[in-house]
């Protein structure tokens, strides 16, 4: 394969096929789904079994961005996840880890969708929030400032009473979706992006640092565990949001896709059962009833849709 510039360090090197969410991800998805076929994310067709991949990044700066994967997902997304474990210490990898990811899906938008929508005070901090994750991942500076990383463990929920409305595949979407996106709100503007039960936020803009605490990645050292988190109110309508946009997406899957999924499950029926996405959807059925199938339905002929970040 010829050489080009490593979109991390800049060497001339031939670039690795490399993940932009880590591997690991996907693995879990698929080792947890109890056999059946994987409808959850944003590219709910055949590509999401393994993740979108980028050829972007030297053998030298894939090593980097791998070691902090295997650390977060050893130490606190297996441990989590399972149960085995819901109180983590951590270690600098973990500010190292978010930052990684943040600046993959940044990339990603910049080089692979747009930033069109934004206006050109938005692009100036977007360039200064790149230019410090970057700075940040290859040692060249001690933080990185201001555009922190928070890290928000989530799981099922029972009810929220405050809001209407809710999408009812939430606690699918809370506990097992992969998703990222780059937002631009009224009171602050971030990278997002959901691994499994865990959300990354690289902050872009944070005018209320207040509105979220106990979630923010520390350079050193801190603690994981169940606590209040303090979040912005518009945030779960935010999740709720892209809870909908999963679920609209995945009543675009083909009547062929659909098939090949519920036979996977019967076909492996015990395993279906006791695996974490069928415990994620019990809990969306237990909050809302049969509304939590109405995303299985079929869709109309010809009715398909793609999303705008699966290519
Ligand atoms: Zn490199």
């Amino acid at each position: 394969m010829s050489e080009s510039l490593c979109r991390l360090c800049n060497a001339q090197a031939t670039l690795q096929h490399s993940h932009i969410l880590p591997a690991f991800v996907f693995r879990w998805m698929r080792e947890s789904s109890g056999g059946g076929y994987l409808r959850l994310g944003m590219t709910p067709n055949r590509r999401v079994q393994d993740g979108l991949k980028q050829h972007w990044l030297c053998m030298d700066c894939e090593e980097l961005f791998s070691r902090a994967e295997t650390d977060f997902a050893k130490k606190v997304f297996y441990p989590y996840t399972n149960g085995s474990s819901s109180r983590i210490i951590y270690g600098e990898w973990l500010l190292r880890f978010c930052v990684s990811v943040s600046w993959r899906v940044l990339q990603f938008y910049k080089e692979k969708i747009s930033l069109n929508n934004f206006g050109a005070d938005e692009i100036s901090r977007i360039t200064e929030a790149e230019a410090a994750w970057k700075a940040f991942l290859l040692a060249q500076r001690r933080h990185p400032g201001s555009f922190r990383q928070h890290l928000l463990p989530l799981d099922a929920i029972q009810s929220i009473t405050f809001r209407q409305d809710l999408s009812p595949n939430l606690n699918r979407y809370l506990m097992r979706t992969t998703d990222m996106d780059l937002c631009e709100g009224k009171t602050a503007s971030f990278v997002y992006s959901k691994l499994g039960r865990f959300v990354i936020l690289g902050f872009i803009r944070q005018d209320r640092p207040n509105q979220w605490q106990g979630s923010r990645v520390q350079l050193r050292t801190g603690l994981i565990e169940p606590r209040k988190y303090t979040i912005n109110g518009g945030f779960w309508d935010y999740l709720n949001v892209r809870a909908r946009f999963v679920a609209d997406l995945q009543s675009s899957i083909s009547p062929r896709q659909i098939q090949k999924s519920d036979e996977a499950r019967r076909a492996n029926l015990e395993s279906y059962v006791g695996s974490d996405e069928f415990l994620a959807l019990l809990n969306d059925l237990s909050m809302f009833g049969e509304a939590a199938f109405a995303q299985d339905d079929l869709p109309e002929e010809g009715g398909s849709k793609e999303s705008k970040t699966s290519s």
